[in-house]
């Protein structure tokens, strides 16, 4: 199964994905997480994107769909991907296309704007495991340490207000034609992403069985 997820940023693309690949046995591929990982790592790749993440603009198409073709060519996906971040552009849609990158179902988690901006401000990331909590919905167990691994849990650079406003405008300028793009293959689904997070997973189980 090769599933996209839609949703701007704070939807709950990340925390939903976790369950989904656990269900369907297919790989997760966040093409933000391999950013940040990058980022860390101090790559040429890393150094390239970190300029356009610090102000929460879009990594330039070229640069992503490179890294996505390559990282779908791995062993690992033959039995099926999850993309969460990617496409994000008409142009990343249109090349996924040309290059032969199927996509089965496309998940679209719609949360308005304002809830938009407390679930990113909120969020918080565990430095060594990436496992994502939030301040008030979903604290670690002992303040800023992670449940999972013991790591260090701290806000992500790009999750400040200003800079999350910024995300959410481009989402609307470049993610959101997606969805009409899709509307007109037929094979997107829309979930409510303002419930709670076991709810919208149930839904969206519903809509992939
Ligand atoms: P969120 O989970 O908040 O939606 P991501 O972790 O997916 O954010 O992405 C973080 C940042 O990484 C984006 O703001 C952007 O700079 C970059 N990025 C990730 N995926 C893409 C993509 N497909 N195209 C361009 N930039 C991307
Ligand atoms: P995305 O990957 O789409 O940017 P995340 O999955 O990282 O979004 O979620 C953003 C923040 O909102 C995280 O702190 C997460 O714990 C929290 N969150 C996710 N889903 C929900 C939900 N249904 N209700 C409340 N908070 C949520
Ligand atoms: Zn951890």
């Amino acid at each position: 199964m090769k599933v996209v997820l839609l949703g701007p940023p704070g939807a709950g693309k990340g925390t939903q994905a976790t369950g989904i690949v656990e269900r369907y046995n297919i790989v997760h591929i966040s093409t933000g997480d391999i950013f940040r990982k990058n980022v860390k790592e101090g790559t040429p790749l890393g150094k390239q994107a970190k300029a356009y993440m610090d102000k929460g603009e879009l990594v330039p198409d070229e640069l992503v769909i490179a890294l996505v073709q390559d990282r779908l060519q791995q062993d690992d996906c033959k039995n099926g991907y999850l993309l969460d971040g990617f496409p994000r552009t008409t142009f990343q849609a249109e090349a996924m296309e040309k290059l032969g990158l199927a996509v089965d179902k496309v998940v679209d988690i719609q949360v308005a704007d304002e809830i938009l901006i407390g679930r990113a401000t909120g969020r918080r990331v565990c430095k060594k495991c990436g496992s994502t909590y939030h301040a008030t919905f979903r604290p670690t167990k002992v303040e800023g340490v992670c449940d999972e691994c013991g790591g260090e849990v701290v806000l992500r650079a790009d999750d400040e207000e200003a800079t999350v406003t910024n995300r959410i405008a481009v989402y609307h300028k470049e993610t959101a034609p997606l969805v009409d793009f899709y509307e007109k293959k037929g094979n997107i689904v829309h979930i409510n992403g303002e419930e709670d997070a076991a709810v919208v997973q149930e839904k969206i189980f519903a809509a992939l069985d």
